[in-house]
């Protein structure tokens, strides 16, 4: 099989095997062809695994920064050389167009690896004066063990932007991938190695969700970083609890992008393509509730039907191909599951809707315009290429309505007037907003989601925090005073 991996697991700096476990076949999305199969992590293997983070992380936090940081950039130079082969490796593994995965996958990882590399060596504690000449003076500590479960829409991506700032405060890992997307996570762990990483920093052990229960429950672990969907963050958060674990929860979205009468009609329409058919409209943050001022709804309409037929759907290995098949034929059932409900409520179906015929997941890129709040496709999350159009006439009632949901991960608005773009923003409830364009995600810049999507933030600075502590020391310059 072309992209069979030595073995499913990478622990303790080296590919381990154990055929008892389930198998998993890895099926390209484009043809359906089984391409590898691994196997399940077994208890044997979670427990390798986590014996062998266990093992590795005095060695690894005792460290500079500097010198884990170094580590964490050459991984990223040696990831940056080996784009292309990454590339095709998760086009396979994913579906998604080469001319995506060469431009928002490896390269999103190396971005992370150098960003959190970067940092390492800068990350401490602060000095705080006290009266009478005492002070206290407080150290940044790594977590420990952390465990971090990824979803399949960007597995190198998750991969990175877990592991990274992890090992750059001095933790060790261990990283189970979605099933269904097992195969570029092998490739960050074994890169690690070759930039110089200890044995055991980062381990990767493949499995369904039993797996994942299994790290989370275990009590080496002290922090435990998912990206998922909500019911899964549910569940996990419990999980963890009961440990008095650490958690990042990065879930899902249905997100609000709001288009004036005033924006750049072009723009509104490339944020909106962006924001719902980049990745097959699987991404998490995707501004999925397009809410368009009414004078302009029509305009919007045909511009973007327009724009669509421009797609160039079919072979994600083909360089011109925009617009690839979906992850597996069960999430291609879920949308296309959604259209019938969308038609069934009455929404006015603009274009697609349909499979395309094929041994591939493929589903023509869907817009259903008159969609009202209340009906299941503007309230529940597709992670398919299904977008909503729904209109508005002012500004106070697009704001309630676009808030009116349990999820707040992302959203946007499209305008020409500044002082209205920062009004709305401002009350937006979301984690990561956008005026005038959609779904950008850099790693200096915090992101994660409110409400029902999420706890903490992955990247930038601020990622730091949610993969360490502080120890506080209290230094007396006095004598003691006590009374008796
Ligand atoms: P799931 O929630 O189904 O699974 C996420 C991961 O959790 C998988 O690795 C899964 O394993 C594992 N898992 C499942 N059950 C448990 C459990 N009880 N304990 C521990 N781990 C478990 O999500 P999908 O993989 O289907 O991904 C799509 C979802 O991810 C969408 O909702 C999307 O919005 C969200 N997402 C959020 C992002 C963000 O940054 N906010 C980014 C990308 C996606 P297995 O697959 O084997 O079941």
């Amino acid at each position: 099989m072309k992209f069979q991996p030595q073995a499913s697991h990478f622990i303790d700096g080296a590919y381990v095997e154990d055929s008892e476990g389930k198998l998993i076949d890895v099926i390209y999305p484009a043809t359906g062809e089984v391409i590898a199969q691994l196997h399940s992590a077994t208890p044997a293997i979670v427990d390798m695994a986590l014996k062998s983070a266990e093992a590795a992380k005095a060695e690894w936090a005792a460290l500079s920064g500097t010198e884990r940081g170094r580590i964490l950039r050459r991984a990223a130079d040696i990831m940056r050389a080996r784009n292309y082969d990454l590339s095709v490796l998760e086009t396979h593994d994913t579906g998604k167009p080469i001319q995506e995965t060469t431009v928002a996958d490896a390269t999103s990882g190396a971005d992370a690896l150098e960003y959190f590399g970067g940092l390492a060596g800068s990350l401490t504690g602060e000095h705080i004066p006290l009266a009478g000449g005492d002070f206290v003076y407080t150290i940044r500590e790594a977590l420990g063990v952390c465990v971090g479960i990824g979803a399949w829409n960007y597995p190198t991506q998750i991969a990175c932007w877990k592991g990274a700032p992890a090992l750059a405060c001095g933790n060790t890992m261990v990283f189970k991938p979605s099933e269904t997307t097992p195969l570029s996570a092998l490739k960050v762990a074994e890169i690690l190695i070759e930039a110089g990483a200890p044995k055991g920093i980062y381990n990767v052990v493949q499995g369904y969700g039993d797996v994942g229960a299994a790290l989370v429950t275990d009590s080496r672990v002290a922090k435990v970083s998912l990206t998922g969907s909500v019911p899964t963050g549910k569940k996990v958060y419990a999980a963890a609890a009961a440990g008095m674990k650490h958690v990042t929860m990065e879930l899902g979205g249905k997100s609000p992008m709001i288009v004036f009468d005033d924006a750049d009609i072009e723009n509104a329409v490339s944020g909106a393509i962006l924001g719902n058919f980049y990745s097959s409209g699987q991404v998490c943050s995707n501004g999925t509730r397009v809410f368009v001022q009414k004078n302009i709804k029509e305009a919007f309409l045909s511009r973007l039907s327009e724009r669509l037929a421009n797609a160039k759907i079919g072979d994600p290995m083909d360089e011109d191909v925009s617009f690839g098949p979906m992850v597996s034929e069960n999430q291609l059932n879920i949308a296309l599951g959604y259209v019938a409900k969308g038609k069934a409520e009455g929404a006015r179906l603009v274009c697609g809707g349909d499979r395309i015929d094929g041994d591939g997941f493929y589903m023509q890129p869907t817009v259903f315009a008159d969609v009202t709040d209340e009906m299941i496709i503007a309230r529940e999350e597709i992670f398919g290429p299904v977008m909503s159009v729904l209109d508005f006439d002012t500004e106070e009632e697009v704001m309630a309505r676009a808030n009116a949901t349990e999820f707040g991960l992302a959203a946007g608005v499209f305008t020409a007037d500044l002082t209205r773009a920062h009004r709305i923003v401002a009350g937006f409830e979301a984690g990561t907003c956008y005026i005038n364009t959609y779904n950008l995600a850099p790693v200096e810049a915090p992101f994660g989601g409110s409400k029902m999507s999420g706890v903490g933030r992955e990247n930038s600075k601020l990622a730091i925090n949610h993969f360490s502590e502080m120890k506080t020391v209290y230094v007396s310059m006095n004598d003691v005073e006590a009374p008796y």
